[in-house]
């Protein structure tokens, strides 16, 4: 196997699904985010851990493939799909036994269509925006919406929705705002005599900082593979995190004082050193924006990155009196590391979020579990 690989603790995993069972308490369903691949940590043997633990009841996904890769691989709980599907990928909610967010009539006509012709009842959640303004019907629509899904003879509202784009940040206020509008919408339905069926709201840091959003469901991402949706979010659980991206040493050199590394040959040595080249570059994931700015972990301590990162390659300078050995590990982040997916992600200007899902196919995910 390639030595470049995505370690993926499955028991880290199962303690992140465990503190966030402790907030949602034993009532609640837990929906957990496998969309974009289980943010790049593999969504099929993530989704099979947390199913066969009761540390989940249902999945997200984002894409009607993703979906179809999981009932290929033999998911047979609820998922759902958060974004929305192309006319063509209809049919596949029917195949697949897929439940769509839907927010407009005309996608719910063409659902239900769909489900005529089959001779079938299709199950579909109501979202509603309160806020996000990415997908999901107004406050004032929501009523009608969902009678039209509750008079459908081939429809069935299975639950109403709503997404907070700022449940993350220490600024409560227009989550809260958000809360009560989207309490309101639900009321209203039910005052048309409507079950909503399962009412759900919290993402990650909804379920950190704001316990009045949990509602039914909740729908964790991030804090479970073990990042906090954002440095101000409210550590309110202690959660682990689940890849360690790691690689080895394959080469080490000496250079001289005054040579120069790497592509544009932006690094140049201040005294005799080690440069140590690493088989992972920006096609794996390794962000090119590491150039020169990450470090890796090696023995304990960090090396920093020289040089600009190549699309298969890194160096990192080793040091005068290098005593790394080829073959050594090297942690390029997560695990035990001191480099988290935190500080990467901060390097580059981005999120862990981003930082996971960049990790290409080419890199195989080794599942441990102790
Ligand atoms: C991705 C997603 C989530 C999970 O978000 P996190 O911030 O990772 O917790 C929840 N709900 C919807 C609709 C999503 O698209």
């Amino acid at each position: 196997m390639r030595c470049t690989k995505a370690v993926i603790n499955i028991d880290n995993f199962l303690h992140n699904l465990r503190e966030i069972k402790k907030i949602a308490g034993k009532n609640r369903k837990v929906c957990i985010a496998a969309k974009a691949d289980g943010y790049g940590h593999g969504a099929l043997p993530l989704s099979r851990a947390a199913l066969e633990s009761s540390l989940a009841d249902c999945l997200g996904v984002a894409a009607v493939s993703e979906a179809v890769s999981l009932r290929e691989g033999g998911i047979k709980a609820g998922i759902f799909l958060f974004s929305l599907a192309d006319a063509e990928e209809i049919k596949d909610f029917f195949d697949y036994d897929i439940t769509p967010f839907t927010a407009d009539i005309g996608y719910l006509t063409d659902i239900e269509k769909e489900a005529k012709k089959r001779n079938c009842v299709k199950t579909v959640h109501l979202k509603i925006d309160t806020g996000m303004k990415r997908i999901g019907c107004t406050v004032s629509e929501a009523p009608s919406i969902a009678e039209f899904i509750a008079e459908s003879k081939n429809l069935s509202l299975g639950g109403v929705c709503t997404h907070f784009p700022v449940s993350d940040s220490a600024d409560a206020e227009f989550t809260r705002h958000q809360v009560s509008v989207f309490r309101k919408a639900v009321d209203a339905i039910r005052e048309k005599g409507i079950n909503p069926g399962i009412v759900h709201a919290a993402n990650s840091g909804a379920i950190l900082q704001h316990p009045d959003s949990l509602f039914d469901m909740v729908r964790p991402g991030i804090i479970i593979y073990g990042s906090y949706p954002d440095p101000e979010t409210e550590k309110t659980i202690s959660l682990k995190p689940v890849m360690s991206f790691e690689s080895k040493v394959l080469f080490i050199k000496k250079v001289k004082k005054g040579e120069k590394v790497s592509y544009g040959l932006t690094w140049e040595a201040k005294e005799d050193t080690c440069i140590a080249t690493i088989p992972a570059g920006y096609a794996d994931g390794y962000n090119r924006l590491l150039s020169n700015r990450g470090s890796v972990e090696i023995r304990g301590k960090l090396y920093p990155v020289a040089g600009r990162v190549c699309m298969d390659q890194f160096m990192v300078d080793a040091g005068s009196n290098c005593s790394l050995e080829k073959g050594e590990k090297a942690i390029l982040f997560g695990g035990d590391s001191a480099v988290s997916a935190e500080s990467v992600a901060g390097l580059c200007g981005t999120i862990p979020y981003e930082i996971y899902c960049n990790i290409s196919r080419r890199v195989p995910r080794v599942l441990l579990q102790q």
